[in-house]
């Protein structure tokens, strides 16, 4: 629902949330959804199966609270890693919306600021101003790049608390080399900074782009976040976790509700995980849609970005928000991120990449 000014103005709202907006990517009923980065293969039929049973015993004993420290879910999460994780090395919530929010409670604050790298994920500084950290920005390179010396510049020049760095990047799909977040680590050393590294779209990255989590041993400000909304294909279930250093996941126990992850959630959550394998298997066809799209889009005389996730960002557009609501027009929604010339699309099934690779190829066509 949308929320005006004016009808928010006659509420004792808090300072700091006057003029904000809300998250807002559209949600609108047409064929084909390309605008929110989610898998669009849907869950595998025995992958359904086994939620629908565990899900079933689990409300066998809704009169009961959940386990409060989520400890099989744990365990699953850190066998699933690797990386020599242990279960008390592994925090879940409710989507790593609210992990990112359970960090900047319990580091973040009034007093405290968070660092990101526009553009980047639009939460970071709606989670920062939710939970009065105040949020400070710095540049990447022309190609959304970031180098190791600038980053820790802007670490440093910034004595940020919390540092976002986002890899594979939203909405850009730049990953970042582990360079670039050693860099950021110690130059975080002289403020403390919790320097937490976004993987929400970690499992679709390139051949050879290494993960974070290489990087957690000895480095007990180091966090790493994840989800299974994007390559598990369970955005709506909303579970996404992190892996740090044991005393991070215990910080968070401050600032989490009680029994914050549900029965249903939980039983979903490790069912699916004991699935792991099916559920990820539509990973290598995305990735394949991925590329196809950035071949495409060249070949349109666009600009498409390198992505190591499972959307593509591309610039060269005259008009993005002509062409955004042409797209819909002919049923295909894509992302709008308000960047100058420029939308992003996730890969989707075949079909729907053909399908807009073919209305956006008919629309530049009738430009010309
Ligand atoms: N981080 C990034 C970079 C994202 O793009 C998203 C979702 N769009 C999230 C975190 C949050 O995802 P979820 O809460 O579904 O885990």
């Amino acid at each position: 629902m949308p929320s005006s000014a004016e009808s928010l103005a006659n509420l004792p709202l808090r300072d700091d949330l006057l003029g904000l907006s809300p998250y807002g990517a559209p949600q609108v009923d047409v064929p084909i959804l390309l605008n929110v980065n989610e898998n669009t293969h849907g869950v595998p039929a025995d992958v359904h199966a086994a939620i629908i049973e565990a899900v079933g015993k689990a409300t066998l004993g809704l009169n009961r609270y959940p386990d409060r420290e989520f400890a099989e879910l744990r365990r699953n999460l850190a066998a699933y890693l690797g990386h020599g994780l242990s279960p008390d090395q592994v925090w879940a919530a409710n989507g790593s919306n609210e992990v990112l929010q359970q960090v900047l409670q319990a580091f973040g604050g009034p007093g405290r600021t968070a660092l990101g790298f526009p553009p980047t994920y639009s939460m970071y500084p709606l989670l920062s101003s939710g939970t009065g950290t105040r949020y400070l920005t710095a540049e990447r390179e022309e190609d959304y790049a970031m180098t190791p010396e600038a980053t820790a510049r802007a670490v440093r020049a910034s004595a940020a608390n919390i540092v976002f760095l986002c890899s594979p990047n939203n909405p850009t799909g730049t990953a970042l080399g582990l360079d670039v977040i050693e860099a950021a680590y110690q130059a975080g050393e002289a403020a403390r900074a919790i320097i937490i590294v976004d993987e929400a779209y970690g499992e679709f990255a390139q051949e050879g782009t290494p993960s974070a989590l290489t990087l957690l041993p000895g480095r007990p400000r180091l966090l790493v976040s994840r989800t299974m909304s994007k390559a598990f294909a369970l955005a709506g279930a909303r579970i996404g976790y992190l892996a740090a250093a044991p005393e991070v996941a215990d910080a968070l126990r401050l600032v989490r509700l009680p029994y914050h992850l549900s029965a249903i959630t939980q039983a979903t959550a490790n069912a699916a995980l004991t699935h792991a394998r099916t559920l990820l298997s539509n990973v290598e066809a995305i990735k394949v849609q991925r590329d196809r799209i950035v071949a495409e889009l060249q070949r349109l005389g666009l600009r498409p970005s390198p992505s190591d996730a499972n959307f593509v960002f591309f610039s060269g557009l005259e008009d993005p928000h002509r062409i955004w609501e042409d797209l819909l027009a002919a049923g295909v929604l894509v992302r709008d991120v308000g960047i100058a010339g420029s939308l992003r699309v996730t890969a989707g099934t075949e079909e729907e990449t053909t399908a807009f690779l073919t209305v956006l190829g008919s629309l530049l066509e009738s430009q010309r």
